[in-house]
């Protein structure tokens, strides 16, 4: 089955516009997989469903988790409410977003399920993470593309769909008052390190047959045109994705590789460096409003789970399997960020993660950039 939509798919084009980048080509393609039918929703969390899990996850918690809504600095586009869930006494304070894109589904369920781990395991990792962190899980990002199945989100003046992660920037961003809301919190809660959560289309480990199952990315790419100007974030991000991948190398999760967008006739990759993403802003320390005059930033990074709901990608039979490699991911990291493990990693054990050759840069600010045009 997977076999059929890959070569449908490669028809399509030479470049495979993954879904973190801004354009869906393989979604929106008159004669592409269908967007139809192919996949039912029927099995993932609704709005209705998340509230209701976090309602029943604080209740069960006997006081370790609390839940709130960012009421108090608005709410989204169609008027729905975005949810809070926090847990943790420690100083740390990790940020976990799921599902800026509404139509990426499993990756809230795996930060519910890692809440609720955190709401009742009584694990010595667990106490240690808890002790040591403070986590704040927003795990329905886009409640409106939630509802809809979409990418972006309605913006109600305009009708016009927008992708959040593409709105965190000054020059002409903030569109969406989820962005305006989201990033009010954020410079408010000065957070010290974010995970943010997405699904990918069809893609190949390089040099396999193999489906990738989850990619590990960085919305700024290492050793690329920008990351290397903010602090040692270069350095770090590199360890924390290769603490990942060892880390789940050791579960038997092995179709693990760098996030990127391949080109599949050439054979090559281009990392991506989009700088209106939500994470990369947060890395940049972008000051908005005068919200955040000292530019506190933080180091992120991203996962990609397989599939999405809008090319048919993502079947019922391995939701189970892909939610729980995306739980162990972040659970992995976060425990490793917290116990400094991850800075003990070599950041060059980075380029041992599977990818392909590296032929440039996709950006949001300059198109292409390719390898060696730049000095990069
Ligand atoms: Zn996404």
């Amino acid at each position: 089955m997977h076999l059929s939509i890959l070569k449908k798919t490669s028809m399509l084009t030479a470049i495979l516009l993954l879904v973190f980048s801004s354009l869906a080509f393989a979604a929106t393609n008159p004669g592409g997989p269908s967007t139809n039918g192919n996949t039912t929703i029927s099995s993932t969390l609704s709005y209705a469903d998340v509230v209701k899990i976090l309602g029943d996850i604080e209740q069960s918690s006997k006081g370790k988790v609390e839940i709130f809504t960012l009421d108090e600095y608005g709410k989204s586009e169609a008027d729905r409410s975005i949810y809070v869930a926090k847990v943790g006494t420690g100083s740390k304070k990790i940020w976990i977003q799921a599902q800026i894109h509404g139509n990426e589904k499993l990756v809230t369920e795996a930060a519910l399920d890692l809440l609720k781990t955190y709401a009742s395991s009584n694990s010595k990792d667990v106490q240690k993470v808890l002790a040591e962190s403070t986590l704040y899980f927003i795990p329905m990002y886009n409640p409106d593309g939630a509802e809809l199945n979409t990418r972006g989100t309605v913006i109600q003046s305009t009708g016009k769909s927008l992708d959040l992660n593409r709105d965190w920037t000054v020059d002409g961003g903030f569109v969406a008052k989820e962005s305006q809301v989201v990033y009010a919190y954020w410079a408010d809660l000065k957070p010290d390190f974010a995970i943010d959560l997405h699904h990918q289309g069809l893609k190949q480990v390089y040099g396999t047959n193999e489906a990738t199952s989850f990619s590990l990315g960085v919305s700024l790419a290492p050793n690329g045109p920008t990351l290397p100007e903010y602090k040692d974030y270069n350095k770090v991000t590199r360890q924390m994705l290769a603490y990942v991948y060892d880390e789940m190398e050791g579960y038997g999760y092995t179709h693990i590789d760098r996030y990127q967008i391949v080109d599949r006739e050439s054979q090559v990759g281009y990392d991506i460096d989009i700088k209106g993403g939500v994470v990369s802003a947060m890395m940049m320390g972008l000051n908005y409003n005068g919200l955040n005059p000292e530019h506190h930033s933080h180091p992120a990074v991203f996962f990609e789970t397989k599939g999405n709901t809008s090319d048919g990608s993502l079947g019922q039979k391995s939701n189970g399997y892909l939610t729980k490699q995306n739980y162990l991911a972040l659970k992995s990291l976060v425990y490793g960020y917290v116990t400094g493990e991850v800075y003990e990693v070599d950041p060059d054990h980075w380029s041992d993660i599977p990818a392909y050759p590296l032929a440039g840069y996709w950006t949001d600010y300059n198109g292409i950039v390719p390898i060696g045009e730049s000095g990069f």
